[in-house]
């Protein structure tokens, strides 16, 4: 699998750690409600199709990425720096080829 950094462009999956569900909403850090942080901490989706997911380029310029990943075909849609600078559209594979 290939995940195409706005800042480096093409590169395998293993220079990338995936740090997380990017759809969980953090609660107020100063917020006490248990089951907001349990939600937060605890909780997440599985959906069978797009997915966004949070990835750093750990090996490479460490930048926290957001990618919309297709769980089913392992796709991904658009890439973008977490902190919104740059986005990159990898190149959709040829219809018809797997
Ligand atoms: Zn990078």
């Amino acid at each position: 699998m290939l995940i195409t950094c706005p800042y480096c462009g093409p590169r395998d999956v293993i220079e990338f750690t995936y740090q997380g569900d990017g759809n969980r909403e953090r609660p107020d850090p100063a917020s006490q409600n248990f089951e907001a942080w349990n939600a937060y901490v605890y909780d997440r989706l599985n959906p069978a199709g797009d997915h966004n997911e949070i990835w750093q380029h750990s090996g490479g310029c460490r930048a926290h990425l957001r990618v919309v990943r297709n769980t089913l075909t392992h796709e991904i849609s658009s890439v973008a720096f977490v902190r919104g600078e740059h986005t990159s559209t990898p190149r959709r594979k040829a219809e018809g080829k797997s």
